[in-house]
């Protein structure tokens, strides 16, 4: 048996969730079976356990859409047990049982061997947040963004793909602004390698006009809404924006100029169903690049009891840097 974070849907549509112990025969088909040493929490894990979003059909469920730990049980000759593996996406913890538990059976064709520099928690301290941030810097690379063109903004900032991206932008060499709405946490940003600060009600109260002052040559933006929309006018001549979020809503309410005028491009950055070999790749530049001690201040670390009112956290832009779920605890 295994305890796991169990979340239920009340007839009267209600969704809560409570740590249960359940038999390994609970368990959903797949063919590899891996001990949870650390899962994380993402913005998407909040709406899961609030039953928001329409993520999660199908109750009981247990959410958690990244884990870290070993190979207990394996049908699939890629995987031995005692592997050390890491899983993020593919609609685990939205369609599939989670990380949210002691225990997960998942396909092998989701998994990623860990990178042997990496412990199952360093894994989880980048998690969906770091893979997305390095997908993110890699797709603006290949639009042929370079240090020197210029300034990069990073908003929703002090978050978890935010804080990386902020951190793994500096490490290569980048100027980073970083956009947040919360100005207690500019010292972090700054610790993190953010050169500049703005602060959200500053950066969306200036007057909006069809194109505004070049700034940035690139963005990283993870909150979309009215954010995304006014910084598409405000990047440079030939500059590229990275649109992964949408912690500020779903719309993008902005003109064509910036694609006309300044031939700005608006990548999109998906990381649920990227194929095995571009995660591997994005996995093994990320362990390279990411500097432990330096991010170590704004990890915090839960047990499963403490997940609802994270999620409702997260959900509400409180939480800083990553939280680390430990299964076990
Ligand atoms: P997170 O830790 O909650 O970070 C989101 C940040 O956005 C918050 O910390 C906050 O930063 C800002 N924010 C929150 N509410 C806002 C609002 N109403 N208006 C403007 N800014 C707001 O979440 P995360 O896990 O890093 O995820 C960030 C976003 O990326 C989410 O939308 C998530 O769904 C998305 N995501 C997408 C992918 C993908 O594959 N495309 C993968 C991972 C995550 P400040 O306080 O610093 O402003």
């Amino acid at each position: 048996s295994f305890r796991a974070l169990l979340t239920e849907k009340a007839e009267d549509g209600t969704v809560s969730s409570a740590v249960q112990t359940l038999e390994d025969a609970r368990l959903p088909e797949g063919d590899v079976t891996v001990d949870i040493e650390w899962a994380g929490l993402n913005y998407k894990d909040g709406l899961c356990l609030t039953g928001q979003g329409g993520l999660v059909r199908t109750y009981p469920h247990v959410a958690g859409i990244d884990f870290a730990g070993t190979v207990r049980e394996s049908d699939d000759f890629r995987y031995r047990v005692g592997d050390q593996v890491v899983l993020t996406g593919w609609r685990v913890g939205e369609a599939h049982w989670g990380g949210y538990a002691e225990r997960a059976r998942v396909k092998a064709d989701w998994l990623v061997p860990l990178p042997a520099s990496l412990t199952a928690r360093d894994a989880m301290i980048m998690g969906t947040a770091g893979l997305t941030a390095m997908l993110a810097i890699n797709r603006l690379e290949w639009a042929g963004l370079t240090p020197s063109s210029g300034e990069v903004l990073v908003t929703g900032a002090a978050g978890g793909v935010g804080s990386i991206a902020v951190a793994l932008l500096r490490r290569l060499g980048y100027s980073v602004t970083a956009l947040s709405g919360r100005p207690q946490h500019a010292d972090m940003l700054r610790d993190l390698g953010a050169a500049n600060i703005i602060d959200r009600n500053e950066f969306m109260a200036q007057p909006d006009k069809p194109l505004e002052t070049a700034r940035f040559a690139a963005a990283i933006d993870c909150v979309g809404g009215a954010v995304l929309g006014k910084l598409l006018r405000q990047i440079a001549y030939g500059g590229a924006v990275a649109s992964l979020g949408n912690a500020a809503g779903i719309k993008l309410d902005t003109n064509v100029l910036p694609f006309l005028l300044r031939g700005v491009n608006l990548l999109g950055i998906d990381s649920v169903m990227q194929p095995f070999d571009a995660r591997t790749d994005a996995w093994a530049r990320l362990a390279g690049l990411f500097d432990f001690p330096a991010y170590a201040g704004n990890v915090e670390e839960v047990g499963l009891d403490a997940l609802p009112e994270k999620a409702a956290q997260i959900l509400s832009g409180e939480v800083k840097g990553r939280v680390l779920v430990n299964p076990k605890d």
